[in-house]
């Protein structure tokens, strides 16, 4: 059991791939801690599921688009203990369209979801791994910051930030023996994906080496690798999860 007590907050915890890490932390022993939005159902579900696991997962209904939202996870999460050790950004959202039809609305609601939880969790995640000077965050960006997917500037601009974002805190917070990393998947078969054209999946899937769609867990592996000691020397990078896109 690989995280055996160890304390892990999960943005989006509770669907597709945040679901899939979620789980593969409780799976190796960890306490974490599954921040979600809307669905309760999928959220008590979770609870269910996990009952039955080495570990344990707590949901948590916040908002992480704003620092109280943000602060209210972590220090749910830090608890008594007053430390977390790791955190993983997975919240995020995808509203599609070509930048000339493209509505303000739908170009400042993927920056919001996609970018200012990074800033407001890592913000708040961070205070809570100084003490230890331990901690592991994993942001999870995406292809599209590298392929350049045609209707996705928005999505795009939010995920390639992510990497900026993640190469830069990693100088900041290395030093404090803090390792921040990214993931990027490729296409995953989530409830994000059955929004996309089914003639937009199948390209992307016939893009790929592996030429099939990706599992929630593939990705779950690859963050939890970054998140472990296995990693302990890999920092500021991404790591592509794509079956061999880009
Ligand atoms: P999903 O829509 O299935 O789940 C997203 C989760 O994020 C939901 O649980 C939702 O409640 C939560 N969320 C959204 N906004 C939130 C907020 N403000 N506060 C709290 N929770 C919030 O999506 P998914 O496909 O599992 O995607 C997860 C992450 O992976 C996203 O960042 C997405 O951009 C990225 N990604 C997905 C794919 C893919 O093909 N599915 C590919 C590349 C990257």
């Amino acid at each position: 059991m690989e995280f055996c007590g160890k304390i892990v907050v999960v943005t989006g915890g509770t669907r597709g791939i945040g679901r899939a890490i979620s789980l593969h932390f409780a799976q190796e022993g960890a306490l974490v801690f599954a921040a979600y939005l809307k669905n309760d159902e999928a959220a008590e579900s979770l609870e269910r599921e996990a009952a039955a696991l080495p570990g344990r997962i707590s949901v948590i209904k916040a908002d992480v688009r704003t620092s109280e939202g943000a602060r209210a996870v972590i220090d749910a999460a830090a608890g008594d203990s007053g430390y977390i050790d790791v955190l993983v950004n997975n919240a995020g959202i995808l509203r599609d369209s070509y930048l000339a039809m493209m509505s303000e609305k739908d170009w400042a609601d993927v920056i919001e979801s996609n970018l200012y939880p990074l800033f407001h969790c890592c913000k708040w995640g961070i205070r809570k791994m100084l003490s230890r000077r331990k901690g592991s965050i994993v942001n999870i960006s995406s292809i599209s910051a590298y392929t350049g997917n045609p209707g996705q500037t928005n999505y795009a601009a939010s995920k390639g930030a992510a990497i900026s974002f993640t190469r830069t805190l990693a100088r900041e917070t290395g030093p404090m023996g803090i390792r921040v990393n990214a993931v990027a998947p490729g296409l995953i078969d989530t409830d994000m994906v059955s929004s996309l054209k089914p003639e937009v999946v199948d390209s992307i899937i016939k893009a790929s080496a592996l030429n099939r769609i990706g599992r929630t867990e593939e990705v779950a592996e690859a963050v939890a690798f970054l998140s472990s000691d296995r990693a302990a020397y890999i920092t500021g990078q991404c790591l592509i999860v794509d079956g061999g896109i880009a």
